[in-house]
């Protein structure tokens, strides 16, 4: 079944989770990224289309100014997000340019997708930008974002990026190969559930743990942002990015993963 949408589906927005792209120390997986072009412009000349939604701001404004890593202040925080967005889209332009792929830098807010004219505005430039060639990377703004008017997680805005860019495909990376039962980091005998059609089911049958340190949301904006995609009919794949050739082993149905379909 995953081999059958992997190989129909032409637009793809691939999301890469702050735990996938990052190592331990919080440092850019310059490997990760340098596998995942070569991935993606594998798919790209079999003639899908990508869009990537990408965190890991944060995660990688720490590990260049380390010395902020204890400030609380908001300020701080966005600062942080500010200098680590430079950080992670110089990481990404250096491992595509290694395929003569360019890049562009897409931060969005809350506001930019409920108003009209800018969601219209999006839209164009995104089909634009693929049209071209270009892979568009998509993040919050998280330096104009406070709580209160932020989408607050890449897993909510890369639904919405799929929907409004009408994909055929959403895959989710994360660093466990989809959802289980209970939390796999917690409980070794933590079973995989291969496919999913029936969210509320779902929800109401599994254990879900905490959201993680940098905040993304764990399990549970991801099967929320699967329930926001299966809506429009777009199926989501959830699976562990950090899998050797994990986007081909899809497209071979070899990979460990879990699929959301509304049918
Ligand atoms: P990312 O940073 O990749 O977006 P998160 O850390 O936000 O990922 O969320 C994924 C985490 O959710 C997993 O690493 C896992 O430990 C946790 N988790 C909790 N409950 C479950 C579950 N039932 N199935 C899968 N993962 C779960």
């Amino acid at each position: 079944m995953i081999n059958k949408i992997m190989k129909e589906a032409r637009k793809i927005v691939i999301k890469i989770g702050s735990n996938t792209i990052s190592n331990e120390d919080g440092t850019i997986n310059k490997n990760f990224l340098k596998k995942l072009c070569e991935q993606i412009h594998y798919l790209r000349g079999l003639g899908k289309q990508i869009v990537i939604v990408s965190s890991g701001a944060r995660i990688a404004g720490v590990a260049t100014i380390g010395k902020w890593k204890r400030k609380s202040d908001i300020h701080y925080k966005q600062a942080l997000c500010a200098i680590g967005q430079v950080e992670l889209m110089d990481s990404y332009r250096k491992a595509f340019a290694g395929y003569d792929i360019h890049i562009g830098q897409i931060l969005l807010t809350k506001g930019d997708l409920t108003d009209k004219h800018r969601t219209l505005n999006i839209r164009n430039t995104l089909f634009t930008l693929v049209d071209e060639g270009v892979v568009p990377i998509i993040n919050e703004n998280d330096t104009v974002s406070v709580d209160e008017i932020k989408i607050g997680d890449n897993d909510t805005l890369s639904a919405l990026a799929a929907n409004l860019w009408d994909a055929d495909l959403l895959i989710m990376f994360s660093d466990i190969d989809g959802v289980y039962d209970k939390n796999p980091k917690e409980y070794k005998d933590a079973v995989l559930l291969e496919k999913v059609i029936n969210i509320d089911h779902l929800v109401k049958n599994i254990q879900m743990g905490e959201e993680n340190p940098f905040g993304t949301g764990g399990i549970a904006t991801k099967i929320e942002a699967a329930r926001k995609v299966n809506q429009y009919g777009i199926p989501m794949i959830l699976t562990n990015g950090q899998h050797e050739d994990v986007l081909k082993n899809l497209l071979e149905g070899k990979q460990k993963a879990t699929l959301f379909t509304a049918k």
